[in-house]
């Protein structure tokens, strides 16, 4: 399980630089109805917003907002990205 854990240490060392580390965990994870827009204002100047999007699509998280993006905006983006590989968008990857 040392490689395991290795990789799963790999796929989070983005977290190191996320531009919300210490800001209130519950601006991310929002009553529903609750205003998401002081959350994505904190994940507008965040240099791994990238990773954190990927992170939160290859995980299926389904809650908060990660990378800027809230659940239903990421759905969009994951049929989407769906979409394009089914079109053989992704045969590189
Ligand atoms: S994109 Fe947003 S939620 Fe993700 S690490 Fe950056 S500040 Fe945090």
């Amino acid at each position: 399980m040392e490689h395991r854990a290795g990789a799963d240490e790999d796929e989070r060392s983005w977290q190191r630089l996320a531009n919300c580390l210490g800001v209130d965990p519950d601006l991310f994870f929002p009553e529903r109805g609750v205003s998401t827009r002081e959350a994505k204002e904190v994940c507008r100047g965040c240099v791994v917003r990238a990773e954190c999007l990927d992170y939160a699509l290859a995980n299926g998280e389904k809650f908060g907002i990660w990378g800027g993006l809230s659940e239903r905006e990421r759905r969009t983006v994951r049929r989407a990205r769906a979409a394009r590989a089914s079109r053989g968008g992704a045969a590189s990857a």
